[in-house]
């Protein structure tokens, strides 16, 4: 199966009232972990990279290590999707490197950093919805603004200061014409995200719930929705680390929020504690070692272990087969009849 557009994963999300994980990628051995785990569990899967992954990779090692996950698993429907595009041009690029999916985040200026008005944020977002449906690529796009900054892209500010306003969101998925939309409820990128265990005060899953009555059939995304495991991060304090306490966001919280119409759920930093974790054990029990692939090969395990549990926990898992095969092509000519 070639890589399909996410609005193809949505759409049976949707209709079948699940949430599906999507996992941020800079190297081979993530991509592995992922399809392996999407392998074990039977799960469609969405593989996102940002923008500093595309320049840590570069573009071409991560087209041909994405087209070598669709051939090794031909059963497995499988998105490409860029997180946080800052422009039209990033965009543009992504599609043209085989993206099946962008996310054009107009809640930020093209710095990644200062904070957008409403009306830029709907213009480039509506012009990124036309350049990537003449094709058949979706869009995702971003409503309020996030807490964290993570690889240079956040704004800095308090993540209570900038929830998404559902009034707003209904104009907005109007105005545009998005195949997803990311809600601000209070959530953080990175390893931390809330100094206590989160309530509705800090985390707004209601406002998923408010958003999803006025916006019924639209895919809603949650950003910044790693659990943040307490196990995770003992297990790399144990060997040397230094994390500072923080809670993520609770699994509970994030089935709540599929129940009322998250379709996608961004993890990354639940992954990266969870290869770190397993790369510091091997360094501080076999200090000997110098083989990359005796840290690498655990770092590989740690992180499919995670995302297996994301995938049985989201409801994706046993999916993939009935996922309908829908080419590019044809999602091209289904915009361009709507
Ligand atoms: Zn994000």
């Amino acid at each position: 199966m070639a890589l399909v557009p996410m609005r193809v994963l949505l759409d049976h999300a949707a209709e079948n009232g699940y949430g599906l994980g999507a996992f941020n990628v800079n190297n081979m051995e993530q991509i592995q972990a992922i399809m392996a785990a999407a392998e074990e569990t039977q799960s469609p899967v969405i593989i996102q990279a940002s923008r500093g992954a595309r320049q840590y990779t570069n573009d071409a090692y991560l087209r041909h290590l994405m087209l070598a996950a669709v051939e090794l698993h031909p059963n497995i429907p499988v998105v490409m999707h860029l997180d946080h595009g800052n422009s039209v041009a990033t965009c543009k690029s992504a599609i043209e490197q085989g993206f099946t999916s962008v996310m054009m985040d107009g809640s930020l200026m093209e710095d990644g950093k200062t904070l957008a008005d409403f009306e830029y944020n709907v213009k480039v977002t509506k012009e990124v919805v036309e350049m990537a449906h003449a094709v058949g690529a979706s869009v995702e796009g971003e409503l309020g603004a996030l807490g964290g900054i993570e690889d240079g892209h956040g704004a800095d500010v308090d993540p209570r200061a900038h929830l998404t306003d559902p009034d707003q969101a209904v104009e907005f998925v109007e105005r545009t014409g998005v195949d997803a939309l990311a809600v601000a409820i209070g959530t953080s990128h990175g390893a931390y995200k809330f100094s206590r265990k989160p309530d509705e005060d800090i985390l707004a899953i209601h406002l998923v719930e408010e958003i999803n009555k006025r916006l019924p059939g639209v895919h809603l995304v949650m950003h910044g929705s790693s659990s943040l495991p307490q196990e995770l991060r003992d297990e790399i304090n144990k060997y040397g680390g230094a994390l500072k306490p923080s809670y993520g966001v609770p699994v509970e919280a994030i089935q709540r929020g599929i129940r009322s119409g998250v379709r996608k759920v961004n993890v990354d930093s639940d992954n990266r504690l969870a290869m770190t974790g397993a790369i510091r054990k091997v360094f501080t029990e076999k200090p000997e070692e110098f083989d990359p692939r005796k840290y690498l090969g655990p770092a590989r395990d740690a992180m499919e272990v995670v995302v297996k549990e994301r995938m049985i926990a989201f409801g994706q898992a046993g999916h993939a087969a009935e996922v309908p095969v829908v080419t590019l092509a044809e999602m091209k000519a289904r915009y361009a009849s709507a």
